[in-house]
């Protein structure tokens, strides 16, 4: 990387830290977020990473996003809790629901956790992998702003609206999959546009339904989801379970609420765990890990097959030991964040 700075992890969390403390995040949204952000450089997922910190300030700047509630968690029948984030960013609230969701899963075999009034910008696979880091199988859900089309339709409808999902281990951290339900990712179309670039097949379509490879005319059109109908379906259930099901807003309804068109929508997260052990008569949880060791193992027998996150983990190690690099730019912009 040409014109980049190393950093320990140490110092990303300090810089991420020190940048929302200077635009008037309170303490411990300001280190809820430095944590996200952390971990999203520690395993290179760079879009949620430090880049990622001038849309937690235009949210702030805005008036769109509390620098400083407090997240309300509650208990709405056993087993499903509700942490309302109280118009806030969702590092603190889902912080905050970790453990109690953790002890009702165990507590009842499964629990859910309802994140409402959240802005969110972040990666789902902290709160999943926290919770095999547990011993528990993880999901959570998160609609977003409207860019893709529902297939046959040729109109933004749906956020990208991804999911993520954590299998526990016995030796070494858990397998995890965190995927968006458009074929692409936005920024992925905005790079291009940068670059100067077209885009792959089946990614966008543009205002009049026709496929293109434009990214200017994909930005103007819609975002194409994954795999057809089939992706399309999952975009659907993904809006109904982090929307409707929440008492909280549709990915349409999100837009509509960012007025300053911050790129923060607003809305709910739901997050699922379930205990392996409540799944089997004498709850054998080390035979049920060790038996789902035996589909990993004939995945990976396969040349060219990996399993999710595999590259994550790669990725922490050498941060790890080494540091990550951050463009100069980049840089230059936290400082001026600090600097308040
Ligand atoms: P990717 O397409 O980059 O990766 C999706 C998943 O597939 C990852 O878990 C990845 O694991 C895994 N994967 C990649 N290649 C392989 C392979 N060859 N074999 C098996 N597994 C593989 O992610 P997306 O672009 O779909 O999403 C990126 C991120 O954006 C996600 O973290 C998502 O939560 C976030 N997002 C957030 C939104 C929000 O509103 N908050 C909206 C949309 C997306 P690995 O990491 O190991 O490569």
């Amino acid at each position: 990387m040409t014109d980049a700075v190393r950093m320990s992890l140490e110092d990303v969390h300090a810089a991420a830290k020190a940048a929302m403390l200077g635009q008037g995040f309170a303490d411990n949204h300001a280190t809820a977020i430095a944590n996200t952000v952390t971990a999203a450089e520690r395993d290179e997922c760079r879009h949620h990473g430090l880049f990622r910190l001038p849309f937690y300030v235009n949210g702030l700047r805005s008036g769109q996003a509390s620098p400083d509630v407090e997240p309300v968690l509650t208990e709405l029948a056993p087993g499903v809790l509700k942490v309302d984030a109280g118009y806030a960013f969702s590092p603190l609230a889902l912080e905050r629901g970790d453990a109690p969701l953790a002890e009702r899963a165990k507590e009842h075999g499964i629990a859910a956790l309802a994140v409402t009034n959240a802005l969110n910008v972040a990666a789902l696979w902290p709160e999943v992998e926290r919770l095999a880091d547990r011993g528990l199988v993880g999901f959570a859900f998160v609609s977003s702003s409207p860019y893709v089309a529902p297939a046959g339709g040729i109109k933004p409808l749906f956020g990208t609206n991804p999911m993520a999902f954590a299998w526990p281990r016995l030796d070494g951290p858990p397998v995890v999959f965190d995927q968006a339900s458009s074929a692409s990712a936005r920024g992925e179309i905005q790079l291009r546009l940068r670059d100067g670039e077209s885009l792959p097949d089946g990614w966008a379509i543009d205002s009049h339904g026709r496929p293109t490879n434009d990214p200017q005319e994909a930005l103007l059109g819609a975002q194409m989801t994954f795999g057809g109908f089939k992706g399309s379906n999952i975009a659907l259930m993904v809006e109904l379970l982090a929307g409707p099901l929440l008492g909280d807003k549709i990915s349409f309804e999100q837009a509509a609420h960012d007025k300053a068109n911050t790129g923060a929508p607003c809305g709910g997260e739901l997050v699922i765990a379930l205990d392996p052990a409540r799944f089997v008569a004498g709850g054998d949880r080390v035979a049920q890990l060790k038996h789902a060791e035996l589909l990993f193992q004939s995945l990976l027998a396969q040349d060219g097959a990996r399993l999710p996150s595999g590259r994550r983990y790669e990725a922490r190690r050498r941060s790890e030991a080494d540091g990550v690099m951050v463009p100069r730019s980049l840089v230059d912009s936290i400082e001026s964040y600090i600097a308040g």
